[in-house]
């Protein structure tokens, strides 16, 4: 499905594209191997607590750490790569990618930020569960206070394991803060990385081009 809107001309578009995936790319790569440093960092500073705990506490904090980055990242608030990522659940993000502006502080702060997108993704889930029971209600079969019962257990889960919560959470805002950070890096510390000899390249410059958004707004 494709509905562009404003009909941009033809050349833009693809010029845009082009220059859109390998910046998604280097967000990916980050966040990769961002991940692969955490795993076994995590894994060392729980060892004194037992192999097994240790094991589990690396797994869920570098879980939480790829999902963040890869499927709850930063740009979800413009880059519809990211979105697609959602399959068939693309348009959850669209009224988030609506209502907050690009690279804003909702979108791209290094603790609040992540954490407003698990409530915004949170209140959703719970929309479509309430949608979804009303949907069965009427075909006779189903429980109308579904979205109650999953929050219940959910929240029942998280009370027993405060430990792997805090891990999980630690890896969510780890996941995001490593594209934000990243983002700050090439707009604020370009020429300190090219002093330290780090070079950039220049597709990433156009990372954040906030006049793609009106286009990029309707298109799937
Ligand atoms: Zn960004």
């Amino acid at each position: 499905m494709r509905r562009v809107f404003s009909i941009p001309h033809k050349g833009a578009e693809i010029k845009s594209k082009a220059q859109h995936m390998p910046d998604t790319r280097t967000h990916d790569i980050i966040t990769l191997a961002t991940g692969v440093l955490l795993a076994p960092a995590t894994y060392v500073l729980l060892e004194s607590s037992g192999r097994e705990y240790a094991a589990t506490g690396a797994a869920v904090l570098t879980g939480a750490h790829l999902i963040s980055g890869l499927l709850f990242s930063p740009d979800l608030d413009i880059d519809s790569a990211i979105d697609n990522r959602w399959g068939v659940f693309f348009w959850i993000w669209r009224p988030y990618m609506w209502i907050i502006p690009h690279r804003h502080f909702w979108s791209h702060s290094l603790v609040i930020a992540p954490l407003l997108r698990l409530v915004y993704f949170y209140v959703v889930a719970m929309l479509i569960v309430i949608w979804g029971a009303w949907l069965l209600g009427r075909i006779g079969i189903g429980t109308p206070d579904l979205h109650a019962q999953a929050s219940a257990w959910m929240f029942d889960v998280m009370r027993r394991n405060p430990d792997m919560v805090r891990l999980f959470l630690f890896g969510f805002i780890s996941g995001s803060a490593a594209h934000t950070i990243a983002d700050w890096l090439v707009t604020g510390g370009r020429r300190y990385l090219q002093i330290a000899g780090i070079r950039l390249r220049d597709g990433y410059r156009n990372h954040d081009r906030v006049s793609l958004r009106r286009r990029r707004l309707f298109r799937r």
